[in-house]
This record gives structure tokens, C-alpha cells and sequence, in this order.
């Protein structure tokens, strides 16, 4: 891949009206009419299956149209062939070749989405808050001190990434409407959790909402009662995907004074921005939408999955994380992606994770060096990926976990036999002859407990 060649369009007039490309109006998009009719053909046939959705600045500013078939950004966006099981793919194209009716393409897309299976039994379950042991909708409190929200309005996105697990949401229900006993559960909850300190809103992605429905999940926490929540987070990819949210849209300057209110009254603000190539902050919007965040004190840390055939080469992310740096922006997370629809299309083992990630990390400062990684987000916590090494006449990985479900495990090394094929913590076995990780049986008592509630 050339990495090099990224000639990007001048944005001459920023373009700040919203438009919007799914399966339906795919073939509106200009550029597309330039691809080989093969590829064209496919696209078509995949976006019916894995949801589908891309806006015109991803297309105009993101995307190098002339090296499409390669070019990270049109992977991520853009579903491939190769994202589905050859089976799938070519039972879907054939029945839209048979111009079956719309109802039998459905249908048979959500079989072929049943099979993906991106939600493995027991994580939604598993984290789910109570409160007087009402479940709360809508919530998750894995880690003694964040609780992650999830406000119903922010479960789309401004374009949609290929690679990414919450799309069952997506190709849902999207009827979900904002309600105030949504917010009023989470800050009765967080009120009586003075543990929490940090409040991360997620998504989908909640900067699709309108400033005036951010305002009122937001502006509880600047009640005194909620002293202790120190931290909001937003989880967003806006940045690169709709940087014209914190620029051009029409409540831009109301969303940058909310983010100052919460900064004046003692708030550490951060966005969580979903990064996945260097590329993607290269566009005018995009610099002038962190320039302004950053006006506002709120901090910007970034976070993305280590995928195949999009960021697979340490040169990538270190020119990531020094461009990153650069524009004022922290290196936070590398993660290892296992919940992918496309499993297969993005896997990279955990062995070559870390030499990306080692490799990258030697070739940049200190400063660069906030980001952790390779890290799975398993069942059991984070779980670093830290090295490789022998012991014994063994070969091991070493492993660390940086958010344990109980807290008294985060910072602990273990080691697991060295598996040059393994993708994940489940392909793990313990080391030197250990029945069991160390976690192991605690961890089952725990999951046993939080379901019995
Ligand atoms: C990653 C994560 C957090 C935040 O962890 P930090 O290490 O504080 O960034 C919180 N909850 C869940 C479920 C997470 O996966
Ligand atoms: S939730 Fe994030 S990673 Fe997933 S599609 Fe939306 S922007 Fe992409």
C-alpha cells in the first residue's frame, strides 16, 4: 500500500449540509460510477447485509478515490466482499439477481447477520446496573469507577465503520426516542455511587444529537450532588467522520459553550475520538473542529482497533500518533478488535498486534507514550498483550491486565503459552503447565453473581 500517495481534494467551499449514502441511494454516489462494475456489484450486494452508511465528507475529503480498492478509508467504510462467508455472499446474490422482492432480501439478511453473531452471550447481561434492583436501560458498570452510558438518541453514527461490532444496533429498531427516565436513572444511580468518577457516553455515536438533547443528559452533572463525578467522557468519531458538528452545524457554538460550562464548573472534559488511520485528521474540518475543542479546555485522547488490511503496519500508527501529538491530541488506546461482524476480514493475530504496537511505540517519543496496547476488552477486564518471551524452554506471552473486573487484578502479569494463531484471550492457555489463569475461577463467581443480581 501506498502511503505516501494521499493527494487530498482542497476543500474549497466546506461543505456543511449533511448528506447521507445507505443501500438505497448508493448509487447516487458519483465516485462509484468510476470503480470496476465488479466491485460495484458487490458493494451492492454486502451493504445488504452489513449496515451500510457513508456522508459526503467521508466521500469528498476521506477517501483517495483513485487507489479505491486499497485505500484504507473506503475499506472502512465501504462493505466488501470478502466481509461475508463466500456462502453468504453468494446465496444474497443470488436472490437479488432473481429480483426477489424486498421482503425475502431482509430476511435473508438477517439470517446471514444471525450467523455473525457480534454480541458473544453474557457481556450485555453481565454489567448491567441496578437500581432498588430495577435493571437500568441503557447502562453498564464494569469498572469500579466508570460507568458507561449509552443515551438512546446516540446509537447511530455519521458514517458507519465496516469493521464495527454495535452494528446489530444499527440495523434495528431506530424508532428509540429520547426519555427522561433514561437520564433520571442514571443520575439517581450515580448519585448514590460516589465511587464513580468517571461518567463515559457512548454510542453509536452521541454526537448525532442535537446540542438541545446533549444539553439534557448533560447538564445534571453540574448539580452539586454529582460533586464526584470528575470526569465526562464522550465517545465519538465525529471528529474525523462530521468534524462540522463542532464547526458549521448549525448549534456548533451552543455544543462548544455546553462543553465550557462543564469545564468551568470543575469538569474534566474529554473526547474519546475513534481513530483508526492517520489519514483521517488530515482534512481542514477536521483541524479546525480540534481547534476549537481544544478552545473550549476540553482534552482529546484517542483510541482505535489495530485492523487488518486498514492499520496493519507499524508505520501507520506511528505516524498516527505523532500527527496525533502534533495537533494537541493524547495517544490513549490500541485495541485488539474481536466482536466484528467481518471477523475474518479484519483479524490480526495477538503475536503480530504486538509487534505493530512495539514497533510503532520504539519509533516515537515519550510524549506519544501515553497510548496502552495491544488490549483486548475481554470478559475478565483489559488484558495487555505485553511481550514475548522464554522462560524455561517456554515460549510465553506476557500478559497484564489494565482494567480487571475485580480491581485487585488490574497491574497483574500473567502468562499464557505462546500461540502464533491466536486472536484473542479465549485462544489462551496458561503457561508452564497452569490448569488455570489466576482470574479464572474468581471471574466465573463473579459473572455467577452480577447475573443472579
Ligand atoms: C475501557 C472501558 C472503560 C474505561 O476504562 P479506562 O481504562 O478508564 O479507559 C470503562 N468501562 C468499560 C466497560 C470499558 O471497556
Ligand atoms: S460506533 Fe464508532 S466504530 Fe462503530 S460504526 Fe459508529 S463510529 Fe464506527
Amino acid at each position: 500500500m501506498n502511503y505516501a500517495a494521499t493527494a487530498r481534494r482542497p476543500e474549497l467551499v466546506p461543505s456543511s449540509k449533511f448528506k447521507v449514502y445507505n443501500e438505497k441511494n448508493l448509487d447516487q454516489i458519483d465516485y462509484l460510477h468510476n470503480l470496476p462494475d465488479e466491485l460495484r456489484h458487490e458493494i451492492n450486494v454486502v451493504a445488504k447485509v452489513l449496515p451500510f452508511r457513508v456522508n459526503q465528507h467521508v466521500i469528498d475529503q476521506l477517501i483517495d478515490w483513485d487507489n479505491a480498492a486499497t485505500d484504507p478509508i473506503f475499506l472502512l467504510t465501504f462493505p466488501q466482499r470478502d466481509m461475508l462467508e463466500p456462502t453468504a455472499f453468494k446465496r444474497m446474490e443470488k436472490l437479488l439477481a432473481a429480483a426477489a422482492d424486498p421482503k425475502a432480501v431482509h430476511a435473508l439478511a438477517v439470517k446471514i447477520r444471525a450467523g455473525l453473531n457480534p454480541h458473544p452471550a453474557g457481556q450485555m447481561e453481565l454489567n448491567v446496573p441496578r437500581l432498588d434492583q430495577e435493571p437500568l436501560r441503557g447502562m453498564q458498570h464494569k469498572y469500579h469507577e466508570t460507568v458507561l452510558f449509552f443515551p438512546s438518541q446516540g446509537q447511530v453514527c455519521h458514517s458507519y465503520c465496516t469493521f464495527c461490532f454495535r452494528w446489530a444496533q444499527f440495523v434495528g429498531d431506530k424508532s428509540m426516542r429520547f426519555s427522561a427516565s433514561e437520564t433520571d436513572g442514571l443520575y439517581a444511580y450515580l448519585k448514590r455511587h460516589k465511587e464513580v468518577t468517571d461518567l463515559l457516553v457512548t454510542g453509536g455515536d452521541p454526537m448525532v444529537m442535537k446540542t438541545r438533547h446533549l444539553s439534557s443528559y448533560l447538564e445534571p452533572l453540574l448539580d452539586h450532588s454529582l460533586h464526584h463525578v470528575q470526569t465526562l467522557r464522550i465517545g465519538s468519531k465525529a471528529l474525523t467522520y462530521w468534524p462540522h458538528r463542532f464547526v458549521t452545524d448549525d448549534d456548533a457554538d451552543d455544543l462548544l459553550r455546553l462543553l465550557e460550562r462543564l469545564v468551568k464548573a470543575g469538569k474534566h472534559v474529554a473526547f474519546m475520538a475513534h481513530l483508526n488511520h492517520w489519514r483521517e485528521l488530515e482534512s481542514y474540518m477536521t483541524r479546525r473542529a480540534i481547534q476549537r475543542i481544544r478552545s473550549t479546555g476540553a482534552e482529546i485522547r484517542c483510541q482505535g482497533p489495530l485492523l487488518d488490511k486498514i492499520n496493519n503496519d507499524p508505520l501507520v500508527w506511528s505516524r498516527m500518533w505523532r500527527e496525533q501529538v502534533r495537533l494537541g491530541l493524547i495517544p490513549y488506546y490500541m485495541f485488539v478488535e474481536r466482536d466484528t461482524g467481518a471477523r475474518r476480514y479484519f483479524e490480526v493475530p495477538l503475536a503480530r498486534a504486538l509487534e505493530v504496537y512495539q514497533q510503532a511505540y520504539r519509533s516515537v517519543s515519550g510524549l506519544a507514550r501515553t497510548v496502552r496496547g495491544p488490549s483486548m476488552s475481554a470478559s475478565p477486564g483489559k488484558v495487555q498483550v505485553q511481550g514475548v518471551m522464554e522462560i524455561n524452554n517456554e515460549k510465553v506471552f506476557l500478559l497484564r491486565f489494565l482494567q480487571g473486573r475485580n480491581e485487585n487484578w488490574t497491574q497483574q502479569p500473567f502468562f499464557a503459552r505462546f500461540d502464533e494463531h491466536a486472536t484473542w484471550l479465549d485462544d489462551l492457555e496458561p503457561a508452564f503447565g497452569a490448569e488455570q489463569f489466576f482470574f479464572e475461577e474468581e471471574h466465573q463467581q463473579l459473572s455467577r453473581q452480577r447475573l443472579a443480581g
